[in-house]
């Protein structure tokens, strides 16, 4: 096959890991201006934020949401383009999208996808903390640059390249959202979100 050819990306049912917790059924709209993301064609992004208890690995939610690319290029436009710039240099150091892609192509398994952390390569039963993120149109989720898992140590390294400005459009997004569990909101609270 020769590389002028348009890459095929493949598609499957989103996997019930990136469904909400809240209704523990697919998302069915976007975070910020409340489209319906489940008719084909809608393209968006899921985020969750998951802590995990060790030794035991039991997993809450702390945050997550889904939100259509039109409110995302929108939330990204708001964001300093020097953080943007400091988030793509980050991960093109550090990980090679294309190697991955042809590697787990044909995989449809969560546990290959997001069974350690893309930076880090750390073993997702030992992380106290991650962020998965999937990509998705209508009721399908594409397996391609994402879905990926990253650990609580890369969001905190991400997070000394953000700009103040960048921080504090996180801070007023994470407003719109709700934690799926009351008894985490503390935690909630205190987290700082990250978007990737
Ligand atoms: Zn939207």
């Amino acid at each position: 096959m020769s590389d002028q050819q348009p890459e095929h990306i493949k598609f499957s049912a989103i996997p019930p890991e990136f469904y909400s917790d809240l209704t523990r059924e697919p998302f069915d709209s976007c975070v910020n201006c409340g489209k319906n993301l489940l008719i084909p064609g809608t393209l968006y992004i899921i985020e969750k934020a998951i802590v995990q208890t060790q030794p035991h690995q039991t997993k809450n939610t702390i945050f997550e949401y889904a939100m259509c690319f039109d409110c995302w290029e929108e939330t990204k436009k708001s964001l300093s383009a020097e953080s943007l710039q400091n988030i793509q240099e980050y991960f093109a150091q550090r990980v090679d999208f294309k190697n991955r892609i042809s590697d787990l192509k044909e995989e449809e398994s969560m546990d290959k996808w997001l069974g350690s952390c893309i930076v880090k390569g750390k073993d997702r039963s030992e992380l106290k903390e991650y962020q998965i993120a999937c990509q998705c149109d209508g009721p399908y989720m594409a397996y391609h640059f994402l879905p990926y898992l990253i650990s609580g140590e890369v969001m905190e390294e991400l997070m000394e390249l953000l700009s103040e400005q960048t921080l504090g459009e996180m801070d007023n997004f994470k407003k719109k959202l709700t934690a799926p569990d009351p008894d985490l909101e503390e935690l909630f609270d205190k987290k700082k979100i990250l978007m990737v």
